[in-house]
């Protein structure tokens, strides 16, 4: 069974666990390694059991924590190459141990996950959104999306669980607890995220109208 919890989300710091058996991973680490290890403990998990933390993009709502939970806990931090670059500028990264680079679009593993990156439109060096897979369950993962488009829809395609944050989407908070038929057709009325729909009719199939999406907070994040 695949574990997700939105652990921090907005301005304030980032951060999504999801666990499969015994494979922990960490979405980002916006937040100080003290609030991550707390928060953690919260939902009876472990740093010292995570995995990996997978970087979405360098702004520092999303890193904050990943240079002292490196160095205090070995945890190995994945993110792409432009992505390290930006990073390096922030942290010290030599001092930073196991640290790995993913190619953007190419698949990797991560103990029992499957892990696949896409590009996604936010003003980063090369952000990503992630799908997370397990033999039996996709998870989507999309933080800072400035807007849909019909590739985003195409990698949301059969996802058991969408998370998508949005900081220019305020008015989706506002139905996030919604049905997903009610919330599609508030957002359908929204700029932004017409593209969902159209997205949605490009699917073979009813691909994403059936799944679970939450979404995040949407305070103005970086
Ligand atoms: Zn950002």
């Amino acid at each position: 069974m695949m574990k997700f919890c939105n652990l921090f989300s907005g301005s304030d710091g980032n951060a999504i666990f999801v666990g499969h058996n015994e494979t922990k991973i960490l979405i980002d680490a916006g937040v100080s390694c003290k609030k991550v290890v707390h928060a953690l403990e919260s939902i009876q998990e472990s740093i010292e059991q995570i995995d990996g933390i997978i970087i979405t993009h360098e702004h520092i709502d999303h890193i904050k924590g990943i240079d002292v939970i490196n160095r205090k806990y070995k945890t190995p931090i994945y993110a792409n190459r432009s992505t390290w670059k930006k990073i390096h500028e922030k942290f010290d990264v030599s001092r930073l141990t196991t640290c790995h680079v993913f190619k953007t679009k190419e698949p990797f593993k991560i103990g029992d996950l499957e892990i696949h990156s896409f590009p996604i439109p936010h003003d980063a060096a090369e952000p990503v959104g992630f799908n997370v897979l397990s033999p039996q369950k996709k998870i989507s993962i999309l933080t800072d999306v400035g807007h849909m488009n019909v590739e985003l829809i195409h990698q949301l395609k059969d996802s058991d669980l969408i998370y998508l944050e949005s900081n220019h989407e305020e008015e989706m908070v506002k139905v996030s607890s919604y049905p997903w038929s009610l919330k599609q057709r508030i957002l359908g009325e929204k700029g932004h995220l017409s593209n969902l729909n159209a997205g949605k009719n490009h699917s073979s199939n009813d691909s994403i109208g059936n799944r679970k999406i939450y979404c995040g907070s949407f305070k103005q994040g970086e």
